[in-house]
């Protein structure tokens, strides 16, 4: 818990969120701006900063949370047509919350090459 964390205030119930999945390890909640008909946000409940400081240790954290994402695109009904997962690292790459979360987008057409 990191308390000037926005996704840490999200996960300690402190500022609201649409929550769709919860484990141990994971949450996954609607994203405020969503950039697709269906964006979901999949985020550690561990605070990490970003992948640069992940370590052997969240080996598994990491591998979970791409099954969750599997899963969750396919209880929310685009599975089968396609998806996309992002992460975006650092301030080129667009990450604006410091805490490590992956984009779950789906519901369009993706387009190639990302912004
Ligand atoms: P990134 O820019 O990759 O760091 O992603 C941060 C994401 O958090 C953006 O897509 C924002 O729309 C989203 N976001 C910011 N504040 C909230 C919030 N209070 N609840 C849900 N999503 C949020
Ligand atoms: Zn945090």
């Amino acid at each position: 818990m990191a308390s000037d964390c926005l996704f840490c205030k999200i996960i300690q119930g402190e500022i609201p969120a649409t929550i769709i999945y919860k484990d141990a390890e994971i949450i996954a909640f609607k994203d405020i701006d969503p950039q697709a008909p269906q964006h979901l946000l999949i985020v550690p409940r561990k605070h990490i900063r970003n992948v640069l400081d992940l370590t052997t240790a969240d080996n598994s954290l990491i591998g979970n949370i791409y099954q969750v994402a599997g899963k969750l695109a396919h209880d929310l009904g685009f599975a089968e047509d396609g998806f996309r997962i992002v992460n975006n690292c650092n301030d080129a790459g667009g990450q604006t919350v410091w805490h490590l979360h992956f984009h779950l987008l789906g519901g369009r057409d993706m387009t190639w090459p990302p912004g």
